[in-house]
């Protein structure tokens, strides 16, 4: 029940052989040279669990009859002559990378050692072999720590007459002391304590924290594989590796990895000594190396996807021992998915739908300014292992991270109890370890900046400080780290953002054709709506005019022409200097969006936001208006309003201040027309911001049509645009049917939707909202993820009758939701014809809407 040789796992599913097993039967059934073994099921760990952490007898038989089975096999025996000695793993459904454990060379005693000696012609090696066992198995099944196998081992090598022989029976004393028993010399027990205390690894505190911070199911279990060994420290012609199908930190189709002759799998895995880069395998064992390359190919063709393979080679012979998907930084990812598309290992769905959107941001966060870097010397250099870069206080003790700084987590060596530090801190450096190590690895699967090996730093964690050559860096100063280049710098450096690479922009192109809804920007200068373009965008969906004027120059007029006296020679002066600078804008704009469309939102906000705080500023604006201080302080007294999200802004502006307005539309149609005139396609929208009902809309669309029909005679050209509104208040969602016989066009302001429609300020909301969160009252901020319930029913209502009035009226959304994976889903849903977000949510919606259609 529950345990099959991997001859006889084919058929099961990964979720009762655990992820381990499940490929080892996938590999035997591919003819892959392995090892032979067995796989003892989830399904026996669950009943484990059920049984008070007991193996019932049924499994103890059917445990031994597997093993005798095995035993036929590989022609040697359990405990005898020709002794079988095995390996016992831990392999969960979802990779845990250095959560569990493994214990090797089980199955060896006394007895066993001699007939070793025997075949193996080479005493030392097979009391190593011994000797690991008993730390191994020590360390796992009763506790005892390695480090304090390895003290002894230091004390014992100093004596003169020093003897393996004599170590092991140290060993042995040793684990008699700690635990008043004699160490299992009966293999069968071995294993069979082995097992259970992997089981009960499913439970330990760093591996309930994994599964924790990446929700794997507490209920899953963990399967054992048991595995013949293969010796990797045998001989000169064996050795042992890690590599990658492909190089996981740049995604380079190229084979990537490390071996070490004459060593064993932990000893790269922990670090302890450094490897060698996987090219000098060509050098050392030509042909292993030629098999492997081969191998490696295979399995990334059959599975789809880079693999990270470990591989023993004994007496020249290889052995696959596991393979699994690679961890790799989203760098690499995107690379390699874009170059198995195009090697037709992948279609292009396959590819898109391997993506995982959450990396995408970071691959958007990546690089030091060029500046910086001509300006700073590197202080060391490591092995770059995961890229990105990272600013922080070098900070040595996992526990010292806190999540409210940026820290650089510095440590001799990484190992799974630091992985609550790996998770907060910013970046990851260590002394040791290659490019496989636990620190590379994990760091890789959170997307964090790592650099490991680097030995020119002396570590004094207890003293706080550490050395690199002269330089002296005290716990707490600021590094700077690229994990691209693995250099090091001290101090802090700027970090440049909009990087889209060319392997992201073929995806992006590929998802472009699969997608059905439009992806527009927010974006309101003319840089921005570059940035955004190379994004993907398809247009802008939301120009916020207002934010056209938060500049030093720019905000001095706005005030001016909000505190002058209207009609005044002041004001005037200040209405052509707006004009000027919004046409300049315009033009500029228009411009860099060559015939995309633009919906450009007239003012918004309360008028109060762009009045003068301070003493300073408040002189220094009357001494602009030539008027009394005294006079600017009651204009803003006059202005100010007890609840100024729900007062004095949006289309009331332009309905209580129409020249404002006026002078919008006056530069947006007189830049249309420059623009025209050079050759340019302008596709322009006019949106009304906060419209609640048909008559302000219709106020303001009169006045709008009245100023343009002056501006085109006067010109005598004219371009067509649009003019249309938001969506953003629950009473304008009810009656669209009746709006969307004036409006062109509709956007949901999902923010404003999202307050007016909750009752909830979007400017105080983490106060109501993360209490709510904590209450499970509420699973999700409003504000970040569209509440589908309540306000997504306003947004179906209204499109839908839009909808039904005129289907060729476009409806979409720019609000914050637009950019939001989890809300895209929706929008899709009720067939909106586009969202709109800000530059860097561009990739990230445009994939996910790629996703979806899959
Ligand atoms: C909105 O309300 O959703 C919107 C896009 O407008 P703003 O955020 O500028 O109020
Ligand atoms: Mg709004």
């Amino acid at each position: 029940m529950g345990i099959y040789l991997f001859n006889e796992g084919v058929g099961q599913k990964k979720n009762i052989l655990g992820g381990k097993g499940f490929n080892l039967v996938e590999m035997k059934k591919l003819g892959l040279p392995i090892p032979n073994g067995l796989i003892i099921s989830t399904k026996v760990c669950t009943n484990f669990f059920s049984a008070k952490e007991n193996l019932n007898e049924e499994t103890i038989l059917e445990i031994k009859n597997k093993i005798s089975q095995l035993e036929k096999t590989t022609g040697k025996t359990f405990g005898g002559k020709n002794p079988l000695l095995v390996s016992v793993r831990s392999g969960a459904p979802v990779s845990m990378p250095g959560m569990m454990d493994t214990i090797l060379n089980l199955g060896i005693n006394d007895e066993v050692l001699e007939n070793f000696i025997k075949i193996t012609k080479d005493e030392n090696f097979s009391y190593d072999i011994y000797l690991k066992f008993i730390t191994m198995f020590s360390e796992i099944v009763f506790g005892i720590e390695r480090k304090d196998f390895e003290k002894i081992e230091k004390i014992e090598k100093e004596n003169k007459n020093f003897s393996k022989k004599i170590l092991l029976e140290k060993f042995k004393n040793f684990f008699y002391e700690k635990t008043q028993t004699h160490f299992p010399t009966n293999p069968y027990e071995q294993l069979f304590l082995a097992i259970k205390s992997i089981f009960k690894s499913w439970n330990n505190e760093r591996a309930k924290y994994y599964r924790k911070l990446n929700n794997i199911s507490e209920e899953m279990g963990t399967a054992v594989v048991v595995q013949e060994m293969v010796f990797g420290n045998l001989n000169e012609f064996s050795g042992t590796g890690v590599a990658f199908s492909r190089n996981p930190s740049n995604g380079e189709n190229e084979i990537f990895g490390e071996f070490l002759l004459k060593a064993q799998g932990e000893d790269i895995v922990a670090g302890i000594r450094t490897p060698l880069p996987i090219s000098q395998l060509k050098d050392k064992l030509p042909k292993i190396y030629e098999e492997f390359l081969k191998i490696s190919t295979l399995l990334e063709k059959h599975y789809k996807n880079m693999q990270d393979i470990e591989f023993t080679i004994e007496n020249n012979k290889l052995f696959i021992l596991q393979t699994r998907n690679g961890k790799r930084t989203p760098f690499a990812n995107v690379k390699i998915i874009a170059d198995m598309v195009e090697e037709k290992i992948l279609s292009k769905e396959e590819g898109i739908s391997l993506i995982n959107i959450e990396e995408i941001p970071q691959i958007l966060c990546g690089s030091f300014l060029p500046e910086e870097l001509k300006n700073k010397v590197e202080i060391t250099k490591g092995l770059p292992a995961s890229m990105g870069v990272a600013c922080g206080k070098a900070i040595f003790s996992s526990e010292k991270i806190s999540p409210n700084e940026n820290c650089i987590l510095v440590r001799e060596e990484t190992s799974p109890e630091d992985i609550k530090g790996m998770a907060t801190t910013k970046g990851i450096v260590t002394i040791r370890g290659g490019a496989t190590s636990h620190g590379a690895v994990v760091a890789r699967g959170m997307g964090k900046p790592c650099i490991t090996g680097c030995e020119n730093i002396k570590l004094f964690e207890e003293n706080g400080y550490m050395e690199i050559g002269d330089l002296k860096i005290k716990e707490g100063d600021i590094i700077s780290i690229d994990g691209q280049s693995g250099k090091i710098y001290s101090g802090e450096m700027r970090i440049s953002k909009n990087e889209v690479n060319k392997d992201l922009e073929k995806i992006l192109s590929w998802c472009k054709e699969i997608k059905n809804l439009k992806v527009k920007m927010n974006a309101d200068t003319p840089e921005d709506i570059l940035n955004g373009i190379k994004f993907g965008a398809e247009g802008v969906g939301l120009c916020r005019t207002e934010h056209m004027f938060f500049q030093e120059d720019k905000i001095w007029a706005i005030r001016k022409l909000i505190l002058s006296s209207k009609n005044s020679e002041k004001s005037s002066e200040t209405f052509k200097e707006i004009l000027e600078f919004q046409r300049k804008d315009f033009v500029e704009i228009f411009k860099n969006l060559n015939g995309l469309p633009i919906t450009v939102r007239l003012l918004d906000p309360p008028l109060h936001e762009f009045l003068p705080k301070t003493e300073g500023d408040i002189e220094k604006l009357a001494t602009l208006l030539d008027i009394e201080v005294e006079e600017i302080k009651n204009k803003i007294a006059e202005l100010e309003e007890v609840n100024p999200m729900l007062g004095h802004r949006g289309c009331r502006l332009g309905i209580t201040s129409p020249e404002i307005y006026k002078i919008q539309v006056q530069s947006l149609l007189e830049a249309g027309l420059i623009c025209e005139e050079e050759g340019i396609k302008v596709n322009l929208e006019i949106m009304l911001p906060l419209i609640f009902s048909t008559e302000e809309f219709k106020f303001i669309k009169q006045y709008i049509l009245q100023i343009s029909n002056e501006i085109f005679e006067k010109a005598k050209r004219r371009f067509d645009f649009k003019i249309g509104t938001m969506l953003e208040l629950p009473r304008a969602c009810l009656i669209a049917d009746e709006l969307a016989d004036e409006c062109d066009f509709f956007s949901f302001g999902t923010n404003d939707l999202t307050q007016t429609t909750l009752g909830l300020s979007r400017d105080d909301s983490t106060k109501f909202i993360s209490p709510y969160r904590e209450k499970n009252i509420l699973s999700k901020d409003p504000f970040q993820t569209l509440d589908t319930n309540g306000v997504g029913k306003l947004i179906s209502l209204a499109s839908n009758n839009i909808k039904l009035k005129d289907k060729s009226l476009s409806v979409g959304v720019c609000g914050e939701h637009g950019g939001d994976p989890l809300s895209l889903e929706f929008f899709k849903n009720i067939n909106l014809d586009y969202v709109s977000c800000s530059p860097f949510r561009i990739p990230t919606a445009i994939i996910k809407l790629a996703q979806l259609n899959i």
